[in-house]
């Protein structure tokens, strides 16, 4: 899967489109927060066991780790032909497009070894305990304790929040604070927490859509072994930062907004159709879609040529989010309110809110863009010692 020419690519696509109208009745639908029910997670968890036979998880990663050695251009096409056909990626998208990756840049080979086979095809599955009810935006800010123990293990106190799918997950990896007595963000390491360690405990919290797809996990004197750190005491930034400029690359193809052409079928087939105010919304919404359209081609092209995506991707995930809320809010407004009840329209209105503040909330995002991309004076910054 090496070459990345487009004869190449074109192949590729046409093996996955084949690949697809044999398998595609395996996968669940493709939906923004993930369904509760053990049978819904178990399905789509054997989703992404299939993908990862196949060569359609983890495509960048080494074939030594169970990778495909491909290119970003075939893991884009990839995203693009299971989005057009309604269909779901992977199960534990934060285990594949974040710690997975982190863990082959960062940690030891035995690391690697043990953790991202069973990863890739979702036998375990990672959550990311980063945030705390003191540290989102500001995460350097994180007070969650690790404290080293004579025989060379650590002993954890804190807790977590918005960690979403830690009831499913094997594993946490885990941003804590090993060091107060220098600037915070030089205190913290990076840990893998068991989630069944002794002093675990997952407490889902319950969003306006129904689900709990996140939840609290406090730890209370959490034992873990030696070997757990990623990376050394102290660069546990240096890993965060990998990390979310891993989550940058999967953010910055866009490739998750609502899709246009089943907004304008659902207003076609509402009584509204010919109502002023529902097309001229309808042509605002659909001109944000289409702008956002060929601003994530721009940056699928740059993610083929092996470019990071800068913080200028952030624009896409605000417009992603803002343009699919509208959308939404259209939908169900055209279909009245039986769509609030039980509508993937319905359901979506009320999960994207959330989705704005996920990965790096819109303010955050506009802040950097200011600052990074149009060269604006820097906002005030918070005080760079531990508290
Ligand atoms: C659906 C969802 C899933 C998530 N999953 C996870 C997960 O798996 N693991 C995990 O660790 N975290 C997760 N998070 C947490 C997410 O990363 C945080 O919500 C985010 O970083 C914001 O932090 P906060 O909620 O503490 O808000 P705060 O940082 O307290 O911000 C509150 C408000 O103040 C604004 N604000 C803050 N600082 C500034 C500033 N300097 N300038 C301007 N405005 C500012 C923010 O934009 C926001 O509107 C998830 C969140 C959501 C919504």
């Amino acid at each position: 899967m090496s070459s990345s020419g487009p004869e190449n690519l074109d192949a590729f696509r046409a093996q996955l489109r084949d690949w697809l109208d044999a398998n595609a009745e395996h996968a669940p639908r493709r939906q923004v927060l993930a369904p509760q029910d053990d049978a819904a997670v178990g399905r789509w968890r054997g989703w992404q066991a299939r993908l990862a036979d196949a060569g359609y998880a983890g495509i960048t990663w080494p074939g030594a780790y169970g990778g495909s050695d491909g290119t970003p251009a075939q893991r884009v096409a990839v995203e693009q032909e299971l989005t057009a056909r309604g269909l779901s990626g992977v199960f534990d998208f934060i285990g594949i497009e974040m710690v997975g990756p982190t863990i082959l840049v960062h940690g030891t080979e035995e690391q690697r070894d043990r953790y991202v086979h069973p990863l890739l095809r979702g036998d375990e599955t990672w959550c990311q305990l980063l945030s705390e009810p003191g540290a989102g935006s500001d995460l350097a800010a994180v007070q969650s304790r690790a404290r080293l123990q004579d025989d060379g293990s650590w002993v954890v106190n804190g807790q977590k929040v918005w960690t979403s799918f830690a009831q499913h997950a094997a594993f946490g990896i885990l941003l804590a604070r090993t060091d107060t007595e220098v600037a915070k963000h030089k205190g913290l390491s990076m840990f893998v927490v068991p989630m069944d360690a002794e002093g675990v405990t997952i407490r889902p919290l319950r969003q306006i859509t129904g689900d709990a797809e996140f939840n609290e996990v406090f730890l209370d004197d959490v034992r873990l072994a030696r070997d757990s750190i990623i990376g050394a005491p102290g660069e546990g930034w240096r890993v965060a930062l990998t990390m979310l400029g891993f989550e940058r690359v999967g953010v910055g193809s866009g490739l998750h907004a609502t899709p246009l052409d089943r907004l304008v079928a659902a207003v076609h087939a509402s009584e509204d159709r010919d109502d002023a105010g529902v097309r001229v919304r309808l042509g605002q919404v659909a001109s944000e879609l289409l702008a956002l359209r060929h601003t994530s081609e721009r940056v699928v092209e740059e993610i083929a040529e092996g470019h990071v995506p800068g913080p200028e991707a952030g624009l896409i995930k605000i417009t992603s989010v803002t343009a699919s809320l509208a959308a939404c809010r259209l939908a169900v407004d055209v279909a009245g309110p039986e769509a609030l009840v039980d509508d993937e329209w319905g359901h979506q209105v009320s999960a994207l809110p959330g989705v704005r503040s996920a990965g790096g909330t819109e303010e955050i995002l506009r802040n950097l863009i200011g600052e990074r991309v149009l060269g604006l004076p820097p906002e005030p910054r918070v005080p760079t010692k531990a508290a």
